[in-house]
């Protein structure tokens, strides 16, 4: 690590790389099999990018216990993907000034047979960990997609969708085929589809993620950071990559309301933002309070338990159809 620490001169020019290391040592008795071995470093490599990069981890017991527990949960999530017991609930999005729909984000819950609704905290790492969240990603962008462009709102206009993507995602070479074959599947207009990517995602590969990112956004689907505020929150990625909205977190919003001149920060945060062409939503909008000072503060959207909780496809019709009484929105396809 020292070693690569140092400076390497490439072109003229001096750069600097930092490397993570996840290390395993073959046990004496030798039962490992080369792949176990592999698959065991990956797994420690895993560990140090998760504890801050640029350090090394080692596989031990503690660890090897982990990976036991974790084949587990993979295992399961393959049968669960395999017998559809993943399910979808949708988010509604609110325009802060009007308080109505505009659009809804894709959330997934895993119906155990058991244990009853399992929240994606639980699983979307394993999933993300074992390059499962490929094939589920995969599925809940193509169900959404199904789903959502059945919902019409007044006047032929389509609901807006957004569906999280994770980093495993991002690296995957058929991104945009993917993409392009969801929509064309439901045929929904690709502009009413936002992906939603976090900070972290993009630091993990940045080259392969710029490009998918370019890729998707000619194909006119919109692009928003998700979790704006947890990690380094860097502004310069609002630039670096075609996004068209940025959504505050959580943590973020409620420390915002908590500090007197949160509002100030909010309100720079978002004319920034605007300066640059994007939108701004916040999340875990939960009080009145918070919904006031986001107005005040010249943010366009929010979601959070103050306007609803992720809801089944029915429900966010029943709302529709609540909110625009006069013109009837209407299912125009259920999927199965
Ligand atoms: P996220 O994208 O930041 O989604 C927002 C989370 O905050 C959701 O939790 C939502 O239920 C919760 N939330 C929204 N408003 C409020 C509020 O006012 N108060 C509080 N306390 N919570 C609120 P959920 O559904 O458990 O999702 C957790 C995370 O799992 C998501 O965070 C997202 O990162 C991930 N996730 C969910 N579905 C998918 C998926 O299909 N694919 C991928 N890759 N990740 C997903
Ligand atoms: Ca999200
Ligand atoms: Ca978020």
């Amino acid at each position: 690590m020292a070693r690569l620490r140092a400076p390497f001169a490439v072109g003229g020019r001096k750069l600097w790389v930092t490397a993570s290391i996840g290390i395993v040592l073959a046990r004496p008795e030798g039962s490992d099999t080369p792949e176990t071995l592999l698959r065991n470093a990956d797994s420690a490599l895993y560990r140090a990018k998760e504890r801050g990069r640029a350090r090394y981890e080692l596989f031990d017991e503690d660890a090897r216990q982990r990976v036991v527990e974790r084949l587990d949960v993979e295992g399961a999530l393959r049968t669960a993907l395999r017998r559809g017991e993943f399910r979808i609930l949708y988010h509604p999005k609110v325009r802060l000034r009007g308080g109505d729909v505009v659009g809804v984000e894709a959330l997934v819950r895993w119906q155990h047979p058991r244990r009853g609704l399992v929240s994606p905290g639980e699983f979307i790492g394993v999933a993300e960990e074992t390059g499962l969240v490929v094939a589920l990603g995969e599925w809940v962008l193509t169900d959404a997609c199904r789903q959502v462009s059945g919902l019409r709102m007044p006047g032929g206009r389509g609901l807006g969708l957004s569906v999280n993507l994770s980093a495993r995602q991002l690296t995957q070479p058929d991104l945009v085929e993917v993409v392009g074959r969801a929509l064309a599947d439901a045929r929904m207009d690709p502009t009413a589809l936002c992906l939603e990517i976090t900070e972290t995602a993009l630091m993990d590969d940045g080259e392969s993620a710029s490009s998918a990112l370019a890729a998707l956004h000619r194909i006119g689907v919109r692009l928003a950071l998700d979790d704006f505020g947890t990690g380094y929150s860097s502004l310069s990625y609002l630039q670096l990559f075609p996004f068209d909205c940025l959504k505050i977190d959580r943590s973020f919003v409620s420390r915002i309301a908590a500090d007197g001149a949160g509002g100030e920060l909010l309100r720079a945060i978002v004319q920034l933002a605007a300066s640059l062409g994007l939108h701004t939503v916040a999340e875990g909008v939960e009080s009145q309070e918070v919904a006031q000072v986001l107005k005040q503060s010249a943010c366009g959207f929010g979601q959070g338990f103050l306007f609803s909780p992720p809801i089944e496809a029915a429900a966010v019709l029943q709302r529709l159809r609540a909110e625009h009484k006069d013109e009837e929105p209407e299912l125009i396809a259920e999927s199965a």
